[in-house]
């Protein structure tokens, strides 16, 4: 009995030295690898905004976006929950978004539905004045749409807009799903909870409604009928300007379009692995002068 306790203690200690530091190192090797990416994509997506990053002595990584400081992963633990209600810019991109067409209701994963409130407070407006200095009124083929013209987003309305229009006039059943629009700038709080809607924000955009369209109205499979139903065309024309579609989160939101640039990059260059048998951790993204110079701030700080 001694003797075999002696096995199976000598061989948990055998895995704790061997086998574990190795898992760890991997562990670690992909945190950083998947910081990098964020950071990377983060700084393609708001080229005026992040000036650089930072290291604190103790590892936090910040931002340095219009002068402040934003820390990027607050290390803190989080259930699911929190992760949408108290979201730091890390956990904002860890569930990687899908490009993919879909004809239903995603599973357990709502990608861009958690949102870093300084982050965006920071680039949109501190407050709802702040906010409004920030917003215009964009023309569009679609109409005249207010929205906030910081970190281009006005701008990609106006261009998935346009395109809309065009997809539009070749087929015409797309307009039902485009017109009336339902809204865009609104200072609210989303249903049921204190946080601040992306629409107070001035960086969404509500299309034609249909009662199927929110999870608190409907089921799923009455969710998924209408996500079935919706022009995939209609959907990649605003991902390719960086919008996140509400369709694609379990809790569904299916006429939502949210400018969340990071996030379609993310998902266009490193897709759904963190592959470690890259030779490079940027792997995947253009190379260009851009890129490059990017690319150089991120090794040297991290
Ligand atoms: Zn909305």
């Amino acid at each position: 009995m001694k003797y075999k306790l002696f096995i199976i203690s000598t061989l948990f200690l055998f895995n704790i030295l061997t086998l574990n530091p190795m898992a760890l190192e991997n562990e670690d090797n992909l945190y950083i690898i998947n910081c990098k990416r964020d950071i990377l994509t983060l700084m393609m997506a708001y080229p005026d905004e992040i000036e650089d990053i930072e290291v604190s002595e103790d590892g936090f990584i910040y931002l340095i976006l219009n002068n402040k400081k934003i820390i990027y992963d607050d290390k803190k633990e989080k259930n699911k929950y929190e992760k949408i209600s108290n979201a730091d810019i890390q956990d904002t991109l860890e569930v990687v978004y899908p490009l993919g067409d879909i004809n239903s209701v995603v599973e357990g994963i709502d990608p861009g539905r958690a949102r870093a409130y300084i982050f965006l407070s920071n680039i949109y407006g501190e407050n709802q004045s702040e906010i409004e200095k920030n917003l215009s009124f964009f023309s569009t083929s679609c109409g005249n749409i207010m929205f906030n013209k910081n970190a281009k987003a006005g701008e990609a309305l106006k261009k998935s807009l346009d395109e809309a229009k065009k997809l539009a006039e070749k087929d015409s059943k797309i307009n039902n799903y485009i017109f009336p629009i339902s809204g865009s700038y609104n200072y609210r709080v989303i249903q049921d909870t204190g946080r601040l809607s992306p629409h107070a924000y001035g960086i969404a955009i509500d299309l034609t409604r249909n009662d199927s369209d929110y999870w608190k109205w409907v089921d799923k499979s009455k969710g998924s009928k209408r996500i079935e139903g919706y022009p995939k065309e209609l959907v990649r024309v605003f991902e390719n300007n960086g919008f996140v579609w509400g369709g694609k989160w379990e809790h569904f939101d299916i006429l939502h379009f949210e400018y969340r640039p990071e996030i379609i990059l993310k998902s266009k260059f490193f897709g759904d692995k963190l592959d470690l048998n890259k030779k490079e951790w940027y792997e995947g993204v253009p190379i260009n002068e851009q890129t490059e110079e990017i690319i150089k701030i991120i090794n040297n700080k991290l």
